[in-house]
């Protein structure tokens, strides 16, 4: 089975620390590398984790506040340096690419590849990249300015036939992809051999959903229900909830309630306010709620299982 990951780039908000870079995760799927989010300092989280920067052919940006794309122009700017060829496909909420194309044209860049902007609808449910192994789906967030989530999800893989049962019954090729489908096959004599005779179920489909930044919003449940990693901001605790909801972010105990009342199997907070030193306060608040939780750390690869 394929690894299917994601790398924590930075967990904080609005301002970096020196434990804590701002919003950006490498996923790492069906071979592929997709980046969410690329807050100021994101490439330097790039190398010092030692993942090819070249290899990233989809940059998804959930919203335009600083903290989420300040940091793009310059990883652009890197990819170019270093030669790239490759076209890049950037999915964001209007305003980006105007403000990408006015930072190249006052320096007088023009980039070696080709950038290839998607605007985001402020909607939910929207394919974005589809194709034999994967989609990415847009998730309709609640914040102060259009922001969307990004749910990426394994394609349902067809069923495995076994390989006694094709030199048992001399299964033609013919056959095989009506098999792998759920089809029973039936013998030249005429038997019908019943399809999980033959077959075993594929690999499980796995899937993780990014929702920052989102005040508490039970509109989600239905696209995120049951995935197997949530990660979800929780900027705050309780003993900042009005001003969570003031500037439409989630305390942790918010975050556990999204993900219990969702089924996910495993919930990852960050998006962390700087003003918090004590984090096992986080993990504890949210734990009372839902119980597999974990906070997100900078540089820690997550494996979606
Ligand atoms: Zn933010
Ligand atoms: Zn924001």
């Amino acid at each position: 089975m394929d690894i299917f990951s994601v790398t924590v780039l930075g967990s904080g908000a609005a301002l970096p620390t020196a434990n804590r870079n701002l919003s950006g995760q490498l996923v790492v799927i069906a071979n592929q590398y997709l980046l969410i989010d690329c807050g100021e300092g994101t490439q330097i989280q790039l190398r010092k984790n030692k993942i090819s920067i070249q290899r990233i052919d989809h940059v998804f940006i959930s919203h335009l506040h600083g903290d989420h794309f300040y940091g793009l122009i310059g990883l652009l700017s890197t990819m170019h340096l270093l030669g790239r060829t490759k076209p890049i496909h950037i999915y964001a909420h209007e305003g980006l690419k105007k403000t990408i194309e006015v930072q190249l044209e006052v320096s007088y860049s023009k980039l070696s590849y080709q950038l290839n902007f998607h605007n985001l609808k402020n909607e939910s449910g929207v394919v974005l990249v589809e194709n034999k192994h994967f989609c990415v789906e847009s998730i309709k967030l609640k914040h102060s300015i259009p922001c969307s989530g990004f749910l990426i999800r394994e394609v349902e893989k067809p069923r495995n036939i076994l390989k006694e049962a094709i030199e048992k019954y001399n299964i033609p090729v013919k056959d095989r992809a009506g098999i792998k489908k759920g089809e029973d096959f039936q013998t030249s004599a005429g038997t019908v051999i019943k399809n999980e005779e033959i077959t075993r179920d594929p690999a499980k489909i796995r899937s993780f959903a990014y929702c920052s930044d989102t005040a508490y919003s039970e509109r989600i449940l239905e696209n995120i229900a049951g995935v197997n990693l949530l990660y979800h901001e929780a900027t705050f605790m309780e003993d900042k909830k009005a001003r969570a909801k003031e500037t439409y972010h989630s305390t942790a105990a918010q975050a556990a309630e999204i993900a219990k009342k969702a089924e996910v199997a495993q919930l990852l907070l960050g998006h962390f306010s700087a003003r918090y030193k004590k984090m096992d306060l986080f993990l504890n608040e949210a734990k009372a709620v839902f119980e597999n939780v974990r906070l997100a750390e900078d540089g820690i690869e997550y494996i979606i299982e």
